[in-house]
């Protein structure tokens, strides 16, 4: 069915060259944007100032024009709009679901080693991090300002307990979406949120006032994205981002978790996989077309 006001985004992060794996998200969106008659968007994740490079961001216009794709202009880039993430973290903490946590890693796991429980037991987010052991929660002021006036290091973590019964009261009943393509377990349609699998959740740190998924839902409701379209693999954040778009009186988008693409083992491609490089697959003497057929779509 025809939606014109559908606005669709890919949103690569520039810290390597473009993959099947990427070619295949962006062109899912584009034809997404194309099938609806709606706008496609590319926009520029570079929050990660230590990771991110100008010739990656380079490699991702050439190996996407090279597959025939095209987008609005100007492109948003994250990095030059980090005063809009600072005004939502300052929205959390105003709302005090968000902590400083003074953490190191290497203080998370002695704290859990020295719980006396093994690691390799203790339990881990959808992205395999350590679920964070609770120090520095529950901290009091005059600790934490003292910490903070000794200059040290920090990131902001969402109380994620608070942060579930305080958006739970603001949305008056469960908070779910609407998922069009698949979840990982095959369903489409409602889907509740679990975002306490996360645990407490970085959200923004002290020298990067953000992260991914603040970033994400900030720019998705600035760009008015309708139609969240991104890899199963990112199925899980959404969790995150439902809850942060309450908090935030964000509008809801509709999601579509797409398939993975592997490698020829059952992988799935990531930046290391150099070998299906749209770069090099393009040297070796690939063509869009034959791009496509490899990816399936
Ligand atoms: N920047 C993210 C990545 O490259 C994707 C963000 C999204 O689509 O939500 O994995």
């Amino acid at each position: 069915m025809p939606t014109p006001d559908a606005i669709i985004r890919f949103a690569p992060s520039p810290n390597g060259r473009l993959h099947l794996g990427h070619a295949y998200s962006a062109l899912y969106a584009a034809e997404k944007a194309a099938e609806l008659g709606g706008r496609f968007l590319l926009r520029i994740e570079d929050i990660d100032v230590g990771r991110c490079r100008p010739e990656f961001v380079a490699g991702i216009y050439e190996d996407l024009e090279w597959l025939g794709l095209t987008w609005e202009m100007p492109v948003r880039r994250q990095s030059e709009h980090f005063a809009d993430y600072e005004a939502a973290l300052k929205k959390l903490r105003d709302l005090e679901v968000v902590y400083p946590c003074f953490a190191t890693r290497r203080e998370i796991e002695r704290t859990i080693a020295d719980g006396g429980i093994d690691m390799e037991r203790w339990p881990r987010d959808p992205d395999g991090a350590l679920l964070y052991p609770g120090i520095y929660k529950d901290i009091s002021t005059k600790e934490r300002s003292r910490l903070m006036w000794e200059g040290r290091t920090y990131a902001w973590r969402l109380d994620t307990q608070k942060a579930i019964e305080l958006a739970v009261k603001k949305s008056g009943g469960p908070i779910t979406f609407n998922e069009l393509e698949g979840s990982p377990f095959g369903d489409t349609g409602c889907q509740k949120i679990e975002p306490e699998l996360f645990g407490d959740v970085v959200v923004a740190r002290k020298d990067v006032p953000t992260s991914y998924h603040l970033s994400v839902v900030v720019d998705d409701a600035l760009q008015n994205i309708t139609h969240v379209t991104r890899g199963r693999d990112l199925y899980p954040a959404t969790y995150i981002h439902r809850l942060l778009q309450v908090l935030l009186d964000l509008p809801e988008p509709l999601y579509c978790h797409h398939r993975l693409i592997e490698d020829e083992t059952g992988r799935r491609l990531s930046k290391s996989a150099k070998d299906m490089g749209l770069k090099d697959l393009r040297e070796a003497g690939k063509t869009p077309s034959e791009i496509r057929q490899m990816i399936g779509i």
